[in-house]
């Protein structure tokens, strides 16, 4: 299935501890059906130094964990609101996602 949610899109959270913020789609994790959402599910970690490897210190260090990609909403880039996104093909044969609610077409 195509993706309907790209790196670099506005996402809404809707679910989770989260819900109601928006931010960037850093990562998308197709297999898993995640994305990395930017400030969004920040996890810290203890991370010990590690003298081996690559040069790794330790302390708490804070990170953006993936999300179901269902418990996020694109927002149109056209109409800045958050969206469903539906799919349509090109008479030249590009597919193109679309907002379902101001019908604006995008890649
Ligand atoms: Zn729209």
């Amino acid at each position: 299935m195509a993706a309907k949610v790209k790196r670099g899109d506005r996402v809404l959270v809707i679910a989770g501890d989260d819900r109601g913020a928006q931010g960037e789609v850093l990562r998308v994790l197709r297999k898993e059906n995640r994305v990395v959402v930017s400030g969004v599910n920040i996890v810290k970690k203890h991370q010990r130094p590690r003298p081996t490897g690559r040069g790794q210190v330790g302390g708490i260090i804070e990170f953006e964990a993936p999300i179901h990609i269902s418990n996020v909403m694109l927002i149109c880039p056209k109409c800045n609101q958050p969206t469903r996104v539906g799919f349509v093909i090109e008479p030249d044969g590009r597919k193109l996602r679309q907002c379902k609610r101001c019908q604006a077409t995008f890649v």
